[in-house]
């Protein structure tokens, strides 16, 4: 696919990524990277599907009061996976949902609607609300615009740890290609790297987090091989997109829409709607609806036009929230502005996975083909995203 160079202010034809992702690039007809690797990653071959089916129908003769684990957030991707996992696929889940202090209230109403709807059980883990404001201010002190991967890498150590109090080895993921396969390169870092975040909470706090589900980075590796902990993505392999997930989940569940993407979080919505734009110039909405357009849930006029929409909401609609997020996190409206002027870094000015003695022996191993293909391959998804 012959490319040429970005230059500033491009959009796709087909979708509406731009040069806002500075890595993005376009072949000749104007169609950017990320529809072509869209394509790619909703492509599923027949011995892929059958595999699946023989992985559920494993899970399912399981014994035991539960078979598999679903995280849920209250958001719309888990809410159906829960339904399909109990509807469709005729599995028993434990539902664990992970709560940081964020939720908004009509999350909590549709997280317990959903269960009691399927008539399933909810685990709820509450993170330690003192160290967890610590650890995001730690990010805004950092500058980098990682202020959302503490939860989701706290999300995946508790499913993981959960997993193993139940005795449960498999856990269904909401993760789909079919919305979320569109995403700016370098727009967020650590979701999975426990070095970078421990490291951004000593540098502001010196003391290390006591209360916090981190875990050392190499167990995290070690157990990724030899846990046996079988992640399992349903959704690539039924008809899902939005209007289909919200008409189900309404019907089925009494669940209520929000206003906006990720409205189940305060913390989310915020970082999403203003945080990452008016610092970084990110604009995550754009590779959503980017989703949703390739998936043929919305046109692109449509798309462009919610973002339009959106964006004429002016930054005074935001000082409700700023005010919020300030009196949550007890810093003052100073504090706030002085972590939103300061110089923006990313990960790579900070000690990381990537930093590591081993992970450089790894990139050497790799390049220099030393590397069994299976470990590597294991091994990026750890560390290369
Ligand atoms: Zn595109």
């Amino acid at each position: 696919m012959p490319v040429s160079e970005p230059n500033n202010d491009r959009i796709c034809i087909q979708c509406i990524m731009d040069t806002t992702d500075g890595d993005i690039s376009f072949d000749e007809k104007g169609v950017c990277n990320h529809c072509h690797a869209y394509v790619e990653a909703n492509r599923i071959n027949p011995s892929e599907i059958a595999a699946f089916n023989r992985t559920i129908d494993e899970i399912r003769q399981l014994k035991g009061k539960y078979n598999c684990l679903v995280g849920v957030s209250g958001g719309l991707d888990s809410t159906f996976l829960l339904i399909h996992a109990v509807q469709d696929l005729k599995l028993r889940p434990l539902a664990v949902h992970v709560d940081n202090g964020w939720n908004t209230g009509l999350a909590n109403t549709n997280i317990v609607n959903l269960c009691n709807s399927m008539g399933v059980d909810l685990y709820s883990e509450v993170l330690d609300w003192d160290e967890f404001k610590k650890m995001q201010l730690a990010v805004l002190d950092a500058s980098t615009p990682d202020l959302e991967a503490p939860t989701d890498l706290f999300i995946n150590y508790t499913l993981r740890r959960v997993a193993k109090q139940f005795d449960i080895k498999h856990v269904l993921a909401g993760t789909n290609p079919q919305t979320e396969a569109v995403m700016g390169s370098n727009w967020s870092y650590g979701q999975r790297d426990p070095i970078y975040l421990k490291g951004l909470y000593q540098r502001t706090w010196g003391g290390k987090p006591k209360k916090l589900p981190f875990k050392n980075w190499y167990l995290a590796l070690l157990e990724r091989f030899i846990g046996g902990l079988n992640i399992v993505r349903p959704l690539k392999y039924t008809r899902y997109g939005k209007n289909i997930a919200v008409e189900r989940s309404q019907r089925e569940s009494a669940w209520v829409e929000y206003p906006r993407k990720h409205g189940e979080s305060f913390i989310t919505r915020f970082y999403q709607d203003y945080f990452l734009p008016q610092r970084f110039g990110f604009d995550k909405r754009k590779a959503h609806l980017s989703g949703l357009i390739l998936n043929g849930d919305i046109t692109r006029d449509e798309a462009l036009r919610i973002l339009h929409q959106d964006e004429l909401q002016a930054p005074e609609h935001h000082e409700a929230d700023i005010a919020y997020l300030c009196t949550k996190l007890e810093i003052s409206r100073e504090q706030f502005n002085d972590y939103m002027s300061r110089p923006l870094l990313f990960h790579g000015s900070y000690r990381s996975i990537k930093t590591h003695l081993l992970f450089r022996i790894f990139k050497y191993l790799k390049s220099s083909g030393l590397l069994p293909k299976f470990i590597s391959r294991q091994l990026e998804k750890i560390v290369l995203h």
